[in-house]
Order: structure tokens, then C-alpha cells, then sequence
């Protein structure tokens, strides 16, 4: 879908970009044609302009691309699980609790698991570690008595160790068994150490999550264990004594769950297993449905791979009513309901402001193509087609013996028939004869296969000062659509259709997948870029595994980070709470290994030798060593100002 230019209005903007379809209430665009937040949903009077804090950003001298994070839509996000999980709890008659956990692997930054610990504590919420490093994270920030932290992944004896220690600490510590070796170590470090652990099982589920990470669930499943492996573990524990520390089942059939259905089935099969064990003798206290709850990224509430068909509302009714029908019918308690939503929590509380630093076309230089003596046919061929277009009775046919007569001319421009400048002269008419063609097309009902990508070729590719590695990494990975919209002048038609590249040197570093209208297109409305005046474009929903899965390509490294807090008192409604300076280049040096130090010396070494040598000035050989200093010292991305 095009968008209506030429009724341009802030209602047209809002179709096209669909920023409150995605945005999950904490989005929208102002009446000034700027992108607006409303942080904290109970008071929605509260309104942050993205130009303010753009302002704010450049009045503190700290440059862009930054991730800018909204601890209110952090805290917002907690509560809304929290409270709707309670609320339904109630409204199902529902006898056990909910206990929820955020996984940290979906952004371990400290400042936001802080945050939503924090928001977390007057529910118990918890934290869901999956690794060494994780544990040792959680068990220093998860304080709260009241709270669970549930332990997934593989595991080793100093992992179990760990979780012990937390276990005397007097935290809620549940190992969950992910293979049966697992359980042997956890024994065995429990008797040495005289600590009773708390475990879990992870079932292997038959039911799959459809979308990208069915992987997560089925006989082929990585982790999780088999009903056989479940019922061999149960019995051990008897034989151990221990089937009292057998206290949770947890299952979890993949990321970003685009269909209900496969909620619906997995909890079905996972309060079955439940129940017979409850039947069996194990009385487990907890069922852990894992994470799942999906984001709708492209705004269509369809089961595309970047959407889900429900809501939060429906994925939690769907958990808790499927999980009272069951244990009803089996006469088995109401167990205590835990989850680990980590992309539901994350996502819409970071984006990233970058500013778009040019444009690239294909057609961008002109030659100028007027008749001269002596020139080669093609060349008259190709001036004679662009003549002659509106008489021209077939348009395929044009565009055919045009795209002919373009290859034929750089065949013969390797054979030395043709020279450089009149294959340059070739290019230039080709491509007038396309942006003719395109105009036509725009009017026809019909168009030919090879015409439709018409458009995407004339298109431009807008440079964005960012690395598509660092900050939207899964754009690259798995083909993950992420909103992008531009920051200001929504109110102005958007008349350059366009796709995203970045920085790096790398032809993956772009983005071509775009959610326009109710449409995914590869390329994306813009405004055209005015000199001397600063075009900016926000990447949206990056707050889960976005901005902690980011690598080092081309030495581009972390961002800046700002921390925003909203404020009432203030004019402008918020305040930078913390500014997290990104990598400088002498950080990512130094993990590649350099010693940027040296460097520098060894740099004005050489400048001094031309200094010795009379070929710099000793004035200017000093400055150029600052300057490299300078650099060293400074931010990875363009300098823009
Ligand atoms: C990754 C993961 C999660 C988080 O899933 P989301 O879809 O982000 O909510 C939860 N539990 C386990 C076991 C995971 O591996």
C-alpha cells in the first residue's frame, strides 16, 4: 500500500507507520508530527516528545546513535503481568497463586533487572537464571524472600553448589532438571553440603510453538526431559528420600508464540502431566509455563512470524482457566502458576535514536547525454527509447530491449568497443527511461512480474549512523522485523521510499523489511533530507535481545545509553536519570587485544620523525598527535556534528 500523499494528515502518518498498532499503548504520534511516549499508562498527561530528548541528549555533549530506555515502561510492563495474572486469578476462582519470573537472558543489563526486581517486589516476582553467570547475577540481586529464582539450563557442580548457597541464604532457589545426569550431581552436593535443594523438571512438550523457535519443543528437543526420563527422576528422588524437594514442573515450547492454539495445547498437556504425578504421589507445588508471550512488531495481531494472534489478556486467561479445568477434573490442587516472560517485559522499554546521514541511489549522478558526433549506436538506441516512450505501444517491451541494450553496452565496454563515458551516458538514459516506466506503472492496474521490483530499484537507501550487529541483531540473524519510523515531521508527507543500511562494511547491514500500511514491504516511507537540518529515525522494540545480543562487527561497539525517568515537574515531563557512556574505540581495541597506549606512542614516534625530518611543522605534528589521541579516546560511529 502507498500512502496517501497528497491528504497527508497525522491520521495518514499513524496508518502508515501503525506506531500505536505496535506500540503497546506507550507510542503514538503528537499532533506536531513528532513521535511521542507516555511512559506510565496510569497517567497518561504525562507526554515525553522524542525531540526533547533528542535536545536533552545533544545539550549533555553526548553523541548519537544512544539507546535510550523508559524505566517507566520497564515498571509498567511488571505490574501489567503482574496484576492481570492476579485479577484473572481471582475472576477464574482459581485456588493457587502466581509467581512469576523474568528470564534475564533477555536483557541482563543491571539497571533493568534492577528496575524490574524492584517493580517486581510487592508481587514476588522473581528471576530465571540460565547459566553460570546469570545465577551469580541473580543470587546477588534477587533480595526478595518472597520471590522464586528458577534455574534452567545445563548445568555443572559448581552451578549446583550455587544454587545451594542461595538455598542457605534463605532464597527460593529451584533447580530445574534439564537431563538426568543433572539430578545426580544435585544430590550428590546436597549430601556433601547437608542442603536440602528445591527441584523442578523441564518436560520435553509434543506440542510445538509455531514461528521461529519451534525447535523448543518436540522429540528433538534440546533440553527438557522425556515422560519415562520425568517418572525415572520422581522415583529417584523416592528412593533418595528427597521426593519432597520434587516441588516444580516446567515447560517451555519457544519464543515469541504467534498462535493461541499452541498456548492452549501446551497447557493442556502440561497440567495433565501434573495431575498424574500429584495422582502418582509427587505433590508439586508449582507448574512453570515458561516464556512464549509474543510482541506484535509489525502491528498486524496476525500469526506472522513478527506478531501473535491474543493478547496478554488472552495468553493469561488461556494458562489459568486450562489449568483449573484440568486439575479439576482430576480432583488434584490448583498448583502455584509460574512464568518467565522475558520479551513481553522488555521489549517496548529501549529504542534506539539514530540520525540518517545521506542517501544512496542508483541514479544519482546525471551525464549529460545530448547528441555528439561519432557516438556509438547504443547509444542513440538508448536516446531514441527514452523519445520515443509515449508513443511506445508495449512498456514491457521497452523495458526489455532497455535492459538488453544496458548489458550489451557493458559486454562491449569489456570488449574496448565502447569507452567509459559513453557507458556512463548509457546508465543516465537507462535510468530515465526506468523512472518513466515506474510513472507509468503507478496509474496501471496491471503490472508485469519484472516491473514490480521497479519500485524497490529506484529506490534510495537511506544511511543510518548505527550498526544493524550491535543494535538489531536478529534483523541480520533470523530475519526479525523491528519497527523503524521516523522521530519527526510526521505531519509532512513522506515522499522518498526507501530501505536502511548502516555503517558497517558489510552489504547485511541494511534493513529491507518493513511494516507499512497493513503490508510487509521492503522499503519503508521517509521524508527527503534537507541540508543543514538533521533527519532522525528511532529503531523501536529493541529492549529484548536486541540490546544485549549485539556484537563487535567493523569495531562498532555499545551505544550511549540514556536513562529516562518521567517527572511531572518538569516542562518537558522527564529527566535523564543516567547517562552510560558506550564503547570508545580504545574499549574495543583493547578487547581485540591492542594496547591503544602503545599505539598512540608509536603514532607520535612517526610524527616526530617528520618533525626531526623538517616535513611537519612542530606545531602541527603536536595537533596531529592530540588529535589521534582525541579519537582513540572517542565514540565508534560518525561524528555528526
Ligand atoms: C528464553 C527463555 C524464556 C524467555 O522467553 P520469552 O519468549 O522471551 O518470554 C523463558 N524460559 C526459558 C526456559 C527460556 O529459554
Amino acid at each position: 500500500m502507498q500512502p496517501n500523499i497528497t491528504s497527508w494528515s497525522i491520521e495518514e502518518a499513524e496508518k502508515t507507520y501503525g506506531v500505536s498498532r505496535w506500540g503497546g499503548g506507550y507510542f503514538r504520534i503528537g499532533d506536531n508530527g513528532n513521535v511521542k511516549v507516555t511512559p506510565d499508562p496510569n497517567d497518561p498527561s504525562i507526554q515525553i516528545d522524542f525531540k526533547s530528548v533528542i535536545n536533552d541528549i545533544k545539550e549533555e555533549g553526548i553523541q548519537l546513535p544512544v539507546v535510550v530506555r523508559f524505566h517507566d515502561v520497564l515498571r509498567a510492563q511488571v505490574e501489567n503481568l503482574n496484576k492481570l495474572f492476579n485479577q484473572i486469578i481471582e475472576e477464574a476462582g482459581y485456588q493457587g497463586s502466581y509467581n512469576g519470573v523474568y528470564p534475564i537472558k533477555v536483557n541482563q543489563m543491571r539497571e533493568v533487572v534492577e528496575e524490574i526486581v524492584d517493580a517486581g517486589t510487592p508481587y514476588g516476582y522473581g528471576l530465571e537464571a540460565g547459566s553460570k553467570a546469570e545465577l551469580l547475577a541473580a543470587l546477588a540481586m534477587n533480595t526478595n524472600e518472597d520471590s522464586l529464582t528458577i534455574l534452567n539450563g545445563y548445568k555443572d557442580e559448581e552451578f549446583m553448589r550455587l544454587a545451594l548457597l542461595g538455598r542457605m541464604l534463605g532464597r527460593r532457589m529451584v533447580v530445574v532438571v534439564e537431563k538426568y545426569s543433572e539430578l545426580l550431581l544435585l544430590i550428590k552436593a546436597s549430601k556433601q553440603l547437608g542442603i536440602e535443594p528445591i527441584i523442578g523438571v523441564r518436560a520435553k512438550m509434543t506440542v510445538k510453538g509455531r514461528g521461529k523457535w519451534e525447535g523448543s519443543a518436540g522429540e528433538r528437543a534440546k533440553f527438557g526431559l522425556t515422560i519415562a526420563e520425568i517418572i525415572k527422576t520422581a522415583r529417584h528422588l523416592e528412593q533418595e528420600g528427597m521426593s519432597h524437594c520434587l516441588k516444580l514442573l516446567h515447560f517451555h515450547i519457544g519464543s515469541q508464540l504467534t498462535d493461541i492454539r499452541a498456548i492452549k495445547e501446551a497447557i493442556t498437556e502440561g497440567a495433565r502431566i501434573y495431575a498424574d504425578l500429584h495422582k502418582m504421589g509427587f505433590e508439586l507445588d508449582y507448574v512453570d509455563v515458561g516464556g512464549g508471550l509474543g510482541i506484535d512488531y509489525d502491528g498486524s495481531n496476525s500469526t506472522n512470524d513478527s506478531s501473535r494472534n491474543y493478547t496478554m489478556h488472552e495468553y493469561i486467561a488461556d494458562i489459568v482457566y486450562g489449568m483449573k479445568e484440568v486439575c479439576d477434573m482430576e480432583k488434584v490442587p490448583h498448583p502455584t502458576l509460574v512464568s518467565e516472560s522475558g520479551r513481553a517485559i522488555t521489549a517496548h522499554h529501549s529504542c534506539v535514536i539514530m540520525e540518517i546521514v545521506g542517501e544512496i541511489r542508483s541514479n544519482s549522478a546525471e551525464l549529460d547525454t545530448s547528441v555528439v558526433d561519432g557516438e556509438h549506436f547504443f547509444t542513440k538506441n538508448m536516446r531514441e527509447m527514452l523519445e520515443n516512450f509515449d508513443g511506445a505501444p508495449n512498456k514491457q517491451e521497452l523495458y526489455n530491449d532497455a535492459s538488453q541494450y544496458k548489458e550489451q553496452a557493458l559486454d562491449a565496454f569489456k570488449l574496448r568497443v565502447l569507452n567509459l563515458e559513453e557507458l556512463g551516458k548509457i546508465e543516465t538514459l537507462y535510468w530515465q527511461i526506468m523512472v518513466k516506466l515506474k510513472a507509468f506503472y503507478a496509474d496501471v492496474d496491471f503490472v508485469p512480474e519484472d516491473l514490480l521490483e521497479l519500485d524497490y530499484r529506484l529506490s534510495s537507501q537511506y544511511l543510518c549512523n548505527f550498526s544493524v550487529f550491535q543494535s538489531a541483531a536478529d534483523t541480520w540473524a533470523i530475519d526479525q522485523l523491528l519497527p523503524v519510523v521516523p522521530l519527526m515531521r510526521m505531519d509532512e508527507p513522506p515522499t522518498v521510499n526507501c530501505s536502511l543500511v548502516d555503517i558497517t562494511c558489510d552489504s547485511d547491514g541494511k534493513i529491507d523489511k518493513f511494516a507499512v500500511g497493513r503490508e510487509i514491504t521492503n522499503v519503508l516511507p521517509m521524508h527527503p533530507l534537507k541540508k543543514g537540518e538533521h533527519y532522525y529515525a528511532g529503531l523501536f522494540l529493541t529492549g529484548a535481545y536486541q540490546d544485549v545480543m549485539g556484537d563487535m562487527h567493523n569495531l562498532f561497539g555499545r551505544l550511549n545509553e540514556v536513562h529516562i525517568f518521567s517527572y511531572d515537574d518538569d516542562p518537558e515531563d522527564f529527566y535523564i536519570e543516567e547517562v552510560v557512556k558506550g564503547s570508545s574505540v580504545e574499549d574495543v581495541l583493547h578487547i581485540m587485544q591492542y594496547n591503544p597506549k602503545a599505539m598512540a606512542t608509536d603514532v607520535k614516534r612517526l610524527i616526530d620523525k617528520q618533525i626531526s625530518a623538517g616535513k611537519i611543522k612542530p606545531r602541527e605534528g603536536v595537533k596531529w598527535t592530540d588529535f589521534y589521541e582525541n579519537c582513540l579516546s572517542g565514540y565508534t560511529y560518525l561524528k555528526t556534528d
